[in-house]
């Protein structure tokens, strides 16, 4: 996908700006449309990656077929219904089948999807699913807890409402004991 036009981005804000009641001439607004293009492109990188550049071969050989978690990975998305900014951690549960990715690598993993027009529920299976398609686990479980400004901040203003959500794949979702497992091990 092609790098987005930062010149029209940038003329479209200007509208908007306008059409908000704003005076994009006036001094404190002068470089917001150029910033906005610049921030917006930024923010969405995540479609103009993908999984395979993003993995680059970071797959380690393992002996062991235990479970591999990593939490409290920070995560930052806006959701496609209001493009306002939903944000939390994230943790993945995965059981190798003698191949481990790199930790780096799972952080970039939720980046790729998280930088994108999301909504949570869609970026947790992303994640479970790319997670899983690398590494051929035997299982892959993630769960993300997140808040979302557009309940915060507009609507129903609930200021410390969380969504958790969760996707589970392989042994995850088919044995209750390894499910069980992970959840108490990203406690
Ligand atoms: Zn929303």
């Amino acid at each position: 996908m092609k790098e987005p036009n930062q010149k029209r981005i940038a003329k479209l804000v200007e509208s908007l700006l306008v059409e908000l009641g704003e005076d994009p001439s006036r001094d404190g607004l002068k470089k917001t449309p150029e910033r906005v293009a610049k921030s917006l492109t930024f923010l969405t990188r995540g479609y103009r990656q993908n999984r395979r550049a993003v993995v680059n071969g970071a797959l380690f050989a393992s002996g062991t077929n235990h479970m591999v978690i990593l939490k409290n990975i920070e995560l930052y998305s806006l959701c496609e219904h209001h493009m306002l900014p939903f944000y939390g951690k994230c943790a993945i549960g995965y059981i190798s089948r003698g191949k481990v990715l790199g930790v780096s690598k799972l952080a970039r993993i939720v980046d790729m999807f998280a930088r994108r027009l999301q909504i949570q529920e869609r970026l947790t299976e992303e994640i479970a699913d790319a997670v899983m398609a690398e590494t051929n686990a035997e299982g892959v479980g993630v769960v993300i807890e997140a808040k979302h400004l557009c309940m915060m901040m507009r609507g129903v203003e609930k200021q410390n409402s969380e969504m958790t959500t969760s996707a589970v794949l392989g042994s995850f979702r088919s044995d209750e004991k390894v499910r069980q497992e992970f959840l108490s091990l990203i406690k």
